[in-house]
């Protein structure tokens, strides 16, 4: 049994019981978790608004013997105003938490990954950028936190540098990067102006973007980076830390 105070986002909720809900988080300390909110659907609860998805929380969390976690106190740092006052930037900060949802096993995580989370969010908020290029430079960083980097900056086989001055590129999905137009190697051709603009995604350069000049570029580099996230989801899962004691936790507790 221990007391323990926790910084974090909320992922998602569901009812359970009459009155209460299990939060899934995202802590800066232990990864993502879950923790049941006792009573906070009562009207008068005055915890509710501050548990809302999306928001990023300080929460102190009572956990028994077990490991059950109960949330006792809740204190929002940031509720993400200007994010949930506009739709689209509410769908792209929903489908952030989801990939980092389907990324990790309860109790898996790390402190880099939920400042990644939280710098896109900070950023999202703000809203200097436009939305598409941070939710793709969130992806990129993840996927390289979690150990599969893309390579979107040389060719994968011969390290030569991307240049506009390539004839033609592709993306191999088992390299995780790019090929030049000298190696003889498969992959998925992409346009050069998609492969640059990858690129600039990945060091956070996001000048001169216009949506009427990149556009389509930004749809084909989406449709890669979503490609190789779903080419490496098993790998990510599989090789996840935890995942193999999960597994055997849960076959001890007979569910
Ligand atoms: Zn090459």
């Amino acid at each position: 049994m221990r007391h323990y105070v926790v910084e974090a986002v909320v992922l998602k909720n569901i009812n359970y019981g009459d009155s209460n809900k299990i939060y899934t988080l995202y802590t800066r300390q232990n990864g993502k978790i879950t923790a049941v909110a006792r009573g906070i659907r009562k009207l008068q609860s005055r915890r509710a608004g501050s548990m809302d998805t999306l928001n990023h929380i300080k929460a102190k969390i009572y956990e028994d013997s077990r490991g059950y976690k109960t949330i006792q106190e809740v204190e929002a740092v940031n509720t993400f105003k200007d994010i949930k006052a506009d739709l689209s930037r509410v769908f792209r900060a929903l489908y952030i938490l989801d990939i980092l949802n389907k990324f990790h096993e309860v109790d898996d995580g790390s402190e880099v990954i939920f400042n990644n989370l939280i710098n896109t969010l900070n950023m999202l908020e703000v809203h200097r950028h436009p939305s598409e290029l941070l939710v793709a430079h969130f992806e990129i960083i993840l996927l390289k936190l979690l150990g599969f980097q893309m390579n979107v900056s040389k060719c994968s086989i011969c390290e030569k540098k991307l240049s506009s001055e390539w004839d033609n590129v592709k993306f191999n999905y088992s390299l995780g990067g790019l090929i030049c137009d000298t190696c003889e190697e498969t992959g998925f051709f992409m346009d050069i102006q998609t492969a640059l603009l990858l690129s600039r995604i990945e060091q956070k350069e996001f000048g001169n973007y216009s949506q009427d000049l990149y556009g389509k570029s930004m749809v084909q580099a989406d449709a890669v980076i979503r490609n190789y996230m779903t080419y490496v989801s098993d790998e990510v899962l599989r090789y996840s830390k935890t995942y193999n004691i999960l597994q055997g936790r849960i076959l001890n507790e007979d569910l």
